[in-house]
């Protein structure tokens, strides 16, 4: 299993050149690079080339872009200016060399029916993966696990996966994401593990399902997500790619970024450890 590490870890506390030094020190084999913000910000100091000069000459390599923000249920206007930034991030993914794409469904407070949902969802992922094959890169939808979200459980992410039927669209599964609205250990035997693109690893304070937010997020096994159930199912599956370290924490902001990347692994890699094997306890 290798390590990587979600820029959304040391979002306030760092920046793109800064992650790349701290994870190829403290020897992570991935990172998901924040284009949205943390890519916008580098380049306004550097060249894309120093990126992939970096990359050309490091252990650590780009996992995923994140992310395409709201990709369904948009009017025409917003579609439009989505797919702009889409075909953005997809020269991006090129130069850079990098094979996923994270979308993230709506999260709005309006009520939109299910079937309307998936209709969208459905109709936009099929494009969107006909825009990607020239690339070679694999769409990751990531269902996020909050009442307002329009795709915010386990099922229905594998439902609209499974209905779009493309080799280069899948999920992220999020043990957070999971976790917030009550997906279930059932649900993700019932996964199909090829189409898992991204695995984002990470805990929760003890909140109920429903109102807990990104920011409660810890590090993995120092909240109450049942790691272990997960990861034996996991494996079971037959998936041994790679864990994504994930969390939004404010606390963890407000330390150093190299405190916030050495924990993170250390204690990824303990949760890791009784499943399996990674580079440091082979
Ligand atoms: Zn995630």
């Amino acid at each position: 299993m290798k390590i990587a590490m979600n820029q959304g870890t040391t979002l306030e506390n760092s920046t793109l050149e800064l992650d790349l030094q701290l994870l190829e020190k403290y020897g992570y084999d991935f990172i998901e690079i924040r284009s949205i913000d943390k890519l916008k910000e580098y380049l306004e100091t550097h060249s894309i080339n120093e990126l992939v000069e970096f990359f050309q000459t490091h252990h650590l390599k780009p996992l995923s872009l994140n992310a395409l923000v709201y990709f369904n249920n948009r009017t025409e206007e917003e579609y439009k200016a989505l797919l702009e930034e889409y075909k953005e991030m997809l020269e991006y993914a090129k130069i850079l060399n990098i094979a996923r794409i994270v979308v993230v469904p709506l999260v709005s407070e309006k009520k939109i029916l299910r079937s309307i949902i998936k209709q969208s969802c459905v109709e936009v992922l099929t494009e969107l993966s006909d825009l990607a094959k020239p690339y070679g890169v694999k769409l990751a939808l990531e269902f996020i696990g909050h009442p307002h979200a329009t795709v915010n459980t386990l099922s229905f992410a594998n439902e609209i996966v499974a209905e779009v039927d493309r080799e280069n669209v899948g999920i992220v599964f999020d043990t957070y994401q999971y976790y917030a609205m009550n997906s279930t250990l059932e649900d993700l035997k019932n996964t199909d593990f090829s189409k898992v693109f991204l695995f984002h690893i990470n805990d929760v304070e003890d909140y109920m399902p429903g109102i807990m937010l990104d920011e409660d997020r810890v590090y993995p096994g120092d909240g109450v997500i049942d790691l272990d159930s997960i990861l034996t199912i996991v494996k079971e599956k037959g998936f041994s790619d790679h864990a994504s370290i994930e969390v939004f924490r404010p606390e963890y902001y407000q330390l150093d970024a190299e405190a916030v990347v050495k924990t993170a692994k250390e204690k990824t890699l303990k949760v890791l450890a009784p499943h399996f094997l990674t580079e440091e306890v082979k």
